[in-house]
């Protein structure tokens, strides 16, 4: 059987571009487009070139239609506008499509749930084993631990990051609510500024800091009276996003329209 042909979308991206070489070094994928946006410098070039080595083979395009229709599946980590576009295209396409972008609101996921009518679609604000496996473990550490213990997902990302919280603190926070029976919805606080009162008994914060070149860092604080436990990840190279959305889109080549997740391709 060929192996699938993969689209990366936003290549010239800090993503992107390690979704490029992931591929590249990939024996059980094919890297056959790349597309980025018209305004973008890299339009027309040979990617491979544009990204500082020897030339691939693959022209980037802004062209979206014409690149898409030829791929199995396209690894997309955007924007929440451009991600909404590439889903409907892979959708035609009956293509899997693997989104890594942050920041979706209900409309841009309505649009998600749509497309995942005709093709399946793979969405996780965390591409990495090792924070699935988190989101686990808070589901259940929330579920053993009463509503005395408060809990408090404090993350941290690189000074270009644009969305707060982060993807990861979402999946976190809506773990730790649901081992408390809840949505996050019903139980997540706003974020702290001057007089905010005592903290609500039950209430899920966040904080968001931005230095750096940080990659990612995730503590879920479970803080109770005389104790604390706190779990934690930390990302230290991009490349776990990587690897984990290449594995969704291989995991993703025989299954039928829907929306999944990496729980579903780690089978966690
Ligand atoms: P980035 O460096 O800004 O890359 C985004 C790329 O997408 C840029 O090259 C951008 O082009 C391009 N783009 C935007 N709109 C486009 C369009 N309409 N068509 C084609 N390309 C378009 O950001 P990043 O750090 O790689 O992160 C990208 C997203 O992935 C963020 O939402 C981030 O939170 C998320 N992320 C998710 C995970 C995960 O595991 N799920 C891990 C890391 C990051 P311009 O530069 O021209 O705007």
């Amino acid at each position: 059987m060929e192996k699938p042909g993969i689209v990366i979308t936003g290549a010239s991206g800090r993503m992107g571009q390690m979704l490029v070489r992931t591929v590249m070094e990939s024996d059980q994928a094919r890297l056959v487009g790349a597309i980025e946006r018209q305004v973008s410098p890299w339009i027309g070039r040979d990617l491979g070139e544009a990204m500082g080595g020897a030339a691939i083979g693959v022209t980037v395009t802004d062209d979206p239609i014409e690149a898409i229709a030829k791929a199995q599946a396209v690894i997309d980590f955007t924007s929440p506008a451009a991600t909404v576009g590439f889903a409907e295209l892979a959708a035609q396409a009956r293509a899997v499509h693997v989104i890594g972008t942050t920041g979706l609101e209900p409309e841009h996921l309505a649009k998600i749930k749509a497309a995942a009518r005709h093709a399946p679609i793979v969405r996780a604000g965390n591409m990495s084993l090792g924070v699935n496996l988190l989101v686990g473990l808070t589901r259940k550490v929330a579920a053993a631990l009463g509503d005395d213990w408060d809990v408090e997902v404090v993350e941290a990302h690189h000074n270009r990051k644009v969305d707060a919280p982060s993807g990861t603190a979402l999946m976190l926070g809506e773990a730790a609510a649901e081992g408390r029976g809840h949505s996050l919805d019903d139980l997540r606080t706003p974020a702290r500024e001057g007089i905010t009162g005592a903290r609500e008994k039950g209430t899920i914060g966040f904080s968001a800091i931005r230095g750096g070149d940080i990659v990612g860092e995730h503590d879920v604080m479970f803080a109770s009276a005389g104790e604390r436990l706190i779990l934690r990840h930390v990302a230290t190279d991009r490349a776990i996003f990587a690897r984990g959305a290449l594995r969704a889109a291989l995991w993703g080549q025989d299954k039928g329209p829907g929306e999944y997740d990496m729980a579903d391709v780690l089978g966690l």
